[in-house]
């Protein structure tokens, strides 16, 4: 659209414009009126209603489509128009009808490309408002920037308001970050073009007062995959549709849980156009709710590090969404509801904590574009006090209408929030303000990551997040000293908050350590985290421990309770309240923050210290070709001492060693001979991570961390597994991480006796599936000549590595001799951080590692430990044996049988949480089902002690798990099966455990390594 048509179609209408708006803005909230002297499109508008399956399914903003001669309508690109049955375009398209509303009406459309994902697809954002608004966008960008750092205008709340005058605010809506939600890109479609054409005031109010932000598919690679398979699907209509196995490269449906760590692209890059854009609003668009649910407001626990200006925000623009749609007479629309607020990994919450407002809507979408009746649940039906228009119980559902309700709300939205620019503005601001104010309010004044801390490189990775988060980070230039609060002292607890009794009071007391020092010296060099910044509320979520009360009236935490960053990196951080933490001299970090590694001395063997960082594994990989020996017990060399399990490195030039070392930023000392301590070869074992076919997230974690360490594998699904007899002659070890379903499940597969196959492959049909892996058909499962040649595996000398429910299948399927099963009561740990011990730290899967790591938890499993096949596990059913029976004496005595010798009983076998019972003389008599000693599964890691279990997030029952194992090495055979009843591998969030399994794998022909035998 050229400026000349636009005025001329607005000229055509001026006449009627008071009238509407006088209608639009009338106090009485009168409902937007159509003016019939706009020309609409009668074709589109006509398809419109016949593609809304009833009248109360649209609105007036929406029924219609304004009619424009020179931009064209989202029927040039989609044969039909948006919301049609049977039509859902590929990322491509949609960004192509971008561009082209770009082309014709450049003085109000601006496309940018805010970066590409791991499969290397686009991603844009399409900025739309008037003429004036586009034309001057750096200048607002430029104030924007000043309210979103108030430090630029001293804090000056009068400099403050003239900005705010002259500022247009933005307005940031994202579509489609999960796949199977399909609506959303048509929806953005026809609404860019609302927002480019429409002449009706209400419209140009949004267009002069705001400027919309629109993304269409966050989720490019999986929007394309999904098109696939519904294309598939129209081609095969009476077929059993293929699950859509991968969205994005690694990630599913967890994209939507990555604002934390920011592993993914697509996070990555909506973060980076939310900090360059700086908009007041970033609105997420989900499907799975009918009709519209303004998630937001919905339930507590709210995050707790939000600024509660942001939590009122919430409730204006939620009450004033459904009021005003309310009016429309759309059922279904509510803002209440079962999400808490708690997490901030959800990608909305990029605005949440950077001063902004978050918003997510789940409308209601039938995973494709067909035309189908729902039935709803009776719970999604029933009126409530926050729903007193529900949905119908029974409609047929169209995309269009759920086109309707997107384009619906948010046109209401981005009304209100034109009409209210400077009130939000002026939010904005005071969030923005307040943040830097952080430390003088409620603190604290900054973190400190000491210079010295054992894992440089984790720390690293650590601060690397938060740069990407926006966060400045600053280093001391001297030494320098804060005082550090004082706790009073507690009763002792338990992890359910409970004041501890009897058996709670362990070997882990915290009476018994001694009072914490009131102040701490930091070296020059130590890393600072001030709070005196716009961006401090996303640094003190990320860096501080969460608590979430067993008490709490939320019942079903909506996802994750507990991510303390600092616990699961393993590296430290200390929360300083002391002001004068803003003092110590230091210099602002420009740069990416990243450790450029060392060698120091010479010689002909190089030594790395063991600290349990990813690079140790790198560094085995990329020196192929190097002796690489883990020492077995600590040793002094080079005037120091090393740790358990650091590299020797020998069969290798000098040179090539230290271009490794100083590029994966380990430190390492050469040294003229070779230590002369006990050693076992350190391999680069062949790897194969394994998956099924019916949930690929949970691995996608682990694969990502492993290429990001640049360790190698193959990647194998279920199917290979049970179809290859020597598995051994392929791969040293299996990798199984956790598929989030049952141990039956992931043997059954999905059925096979009805049906018809799904396939999951590269075609002329389906040209995007299959990037990751392919099969004729996803069902088959492991099966149980899977079962079966995973324990050959292992007894031929592979190491299995399972974790959760992986674990739990090696378990019950009798992998695992020793190991069983506890059933939990009342056990809730719902993806918290934990505590562990070291139970045995010879064992070379302990490498590197010192007592208390925190570990990522969600329920267990609960493992036991048994010396007898076939035993139950420790835990007897009934009444606690051991205890005295009715007799004479006290508790204490031995009851004493008159009239005959006084014979005293043997001391009863004990054993802790995480050990099994030694096998009595009566079972070693009978001896067959006896585990020989070197064939017992040996703990690495228990669960802490009910005290001292929680470190962030929700445990309640955690006695149940309490002391019991957490990392088990069972030898099977001649090699091992590792379980895991944690996850070392979570969301980008857990880097402090990978090494848990880099160790496992890297010895896994020396697993036994410095193992103690049990006596009988
Ligand atoms: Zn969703």
């Amino acid at each position: 659209m050229t400026r000349l048509s636009v005025r001329l179609v607005s000229g055509s209408v001026c006449l009627f414009l008071a009238t509407v708006s006088l209608v639009a803005q009338s106090p009485l909230g009168a409902p937007f009126v159509r003016n019939p002297a706009i020309a609409i499109d009668e074709d589109y508008t006509k398809k419109i209603k016949e593609y809304t399956t009833a009248p109360y399914f649209s609105s007036p903003l929406v029924d219609y489509l304004p009619a424009s001669k020179t931009v064209p309508t989202p029927k040039a690109v989609l044969g039909d128009i948006a919301g049609a049955p049977g039509i859902l375009p590929y990322s491509a398209d949609v960004h192509r009808y971008m561009r082209m509303l770009e082309q014709a009406a450049p003085k109000r459309v601006k496309v940018v490309s805010i970066g590409s994902t791991e499969e290397g697809r686009e991603m844009i954002a399409v900025a739309i408002s008037s003429e004036a608004n586009i034309a001057k966008l750096a200048d607002n960008q430029g104030r924007l920037a000043k309210l979103a750092d108030p430090r630029t205008i001293n804090l000056d709340d009068a400099a403050a308001a003239q900005l705010i005058n002259a500022t247009t605010p933005v307005y940031y809506i994202t579509g489609s970050i999960h796949a199977p939600e399909t609506g959303a890109p048509t929806a953005l479609m026809e609404l860019a073009y609302r927002l480019t054409v429409d002449e009706h005031e209400y419209i140009k109010s949004i267009r002069d007062n705001l400027i919309t932000l629109i993304t269409p598919i966050v989720e490019v690679d999986g929007r394309d995959k999904m098109v696939d398979v519904y294309r598939w699907h129209r081609a095969h209509p009476d077929l059993n549709v293929p699950p859509l196995a991968y969205w994005g490269k690694y990630i599913a449906h967890d994209n939507n849980r990555d604002a934390m760590a920011v592993t993914l692209k697509l996070t990555e890059n909506v973060l980076n156009a939310y900090l360059e854009w700086k908009p007041q609003v970033l609105h997420d668009l989900h499907e799975s709710q009918p009709y519209l649910y303004d998630n937001t407001v919905g339930d507590g626990p709210y995050n707790a590090w939000i600024d509660p200006i942001l939590a009122d925000e919430w409730e204006m623009l939620g009450w004033q969404n459904v009021s005003e749609m309310t009016k429309f007479g759309m059922p279904g629309v509510f803002t209440h509801g079962d999400f808490d607020t708690w997490s901030p990994g959800y990608l909305m919450f990029v605005a949440a904590l950077h001063n902004g407002i978050s918003r997510l809507y789940e409308t209601f979408g039938n995973g494709g574009a067909d035309t189908v009746e729902r039935t709803l649940r009776p719970e999604e039906y029933a009126r409530q006090w926050y729903k007193q228009n529900p949905p119908l119980p029974k409609a047929m559902w169209s995309q269009r209408n759920n086109n309707n309700y997107e384009q619906t709300g948010v046109l209401v939205s981005l009304h209100y929030f034109a009409q209210n620019g400077p009130l939000f503005l002026r939010n904005f601001y005071l969030k923005s303000k307040r943040a830097i104010q952080k430390p003088r309010i409620e603190g604290p004044a900054a973190y400190v990551l000491p210079a010295d801390d054992r894992r440089p490189g984790a720390q690293a990775d650590l601060l690397r997040i938060l740069q990407k988060q926006g966060v400045e980070i600053s280093r001391a230039t001297a030494t320098f000293t804060v005082a550090l609060p004082v706790k009073k002292p507690q009763p002792p607890r338990t992890t359910d908050g409970a004041p501890a009794t009897g058996a709670e009071s362990d070997a882990e007391s915290p009476r018994a350590k001694p009072p914490a020092p009131a102040s701490r010296t930091f070296a020059a060099g130590s890393y600072l985290v001030r709070m005196d910044q716009p961006y401090s509320r996303i640094a003190d979520a990320l860096l501080d421990y969460q608590y979430w009360s067993p008490n709490d009236p939320q019942k079903t935490p909506y996802d994750d309770t507990g991510w303390t960053f600092p616990e699961l990196f393993n590296v430290e951080a200390v929360r300083v309240l002391d002001l004068k933490a803003l003092d110590v001299p230091i210099e602002h970090v420009k740069t990416t923050i990243r450790v450029t590694g060392s060698t120091s001395g010479s010689g002909a063997a190089t030594i790395i210290e063991h600290n349990g960082e990813t690079g140790l594994a790198t560094l085995r990989y990329r020196l192929k070709n190097a002796s690489i020996a883990a020492a077995e017990e600590p040793f002094e060399s080079a005037g120091r001492t090393f740790a358990r399990g650091s590299f020797i490195v020998t069969n290798i030039t000098v040179d090539e060693v230290s271009a490794a070392v100083r590029e994966i930023g380990l430190k390492a000392v050469s040294v003229a001979s070779v230590p002369t301590v006990k050693t076992h070869p350190v391999r680069a074992p062949r790897i194969a991570i394994l998956h099924s076919w019916l949930s690929t997230q949970s691995e996608g974690w682990w694969r990502h961390a492993f290429d990001d360490a640049h360790v190698p594998y193959e990647y194998v699904s279920v199917q290979d597994v049970a179809a290859a007899a020597d598995l051994k002659s392929r791969f040293d070890v299996i990798v199984f991480p956790p598929v989030g379903r049952s141990p039956e499940a992931v043997i059954n597969g999905q059925p096979t006796d009805w049906g018809n196959p799904l396939p999951w492959k590269k075609t002329a049909e389906t040209p995007n599936l299959g990037t990751e892996d392919q099969t004729e058909d996803m069902r088959p499962g492991l099966g149980f000549a899977g079962v079966t040649h995973l324990q050959q595996f292992a007894r031929d000398g592979g190491l299995l590595i399972t974790s959760m429910d992986t674990a739990s299948l090696a378990v019950s399927a009798g992998l695992t001799p020793g190991v069983t099963i506890g059933s939990a009561r009342n056990l809730k740990i719902v993806g918290s951080v934990v505590r562990s011990k070291v139970v045995d730290g010879a064992s070379p899967i302990a490498y590197g590692y010192g007592d208390d790591l925190a570990i990522w938890c969600f329920n267990g499993p609960i493992f036991n430990l048994t010396n007898v096949v076939g035993a139950p596990g420790r835990r007897p059913l009934g009444p606690d044996i051991g205890t005295r029976p009715t007799g004479r004496g006290t508790l204490d005595d031995f009851d004493v049988p008159q009239g005959r010798d006084r014979v005293e009983a043997p001391e009863e076998p004990k054993a802790e949480a995480w050990q099994a019972l030694p096998p009595t003389d009566d079972q070693l008599r009978t001896g067959i089902n006896v585990i020989p000693p070197n064939a017992r599964p040996r703990v690495i890691l228990r669960y802490a002690d009910n005290r001292s279990l929680l470190v962030s997030g929700l445990v309640e029952g955690g006695a149940e798990i309490a002391q019991h194992p957490a990392v088990v090495d069972v030898p099977v055979g001649k090699g091992h099966v590792v379980l895991f009843s944690n996850n070392p591998v979570w969301r980008g969030e857990t880097e402090g455990s990978y090494f848990l399994v880099f160790n496992a794998i890297l010895n896994f022909d020396n697993l036994n390594a410095g193992r103690t035998l049990d006596a009988k």
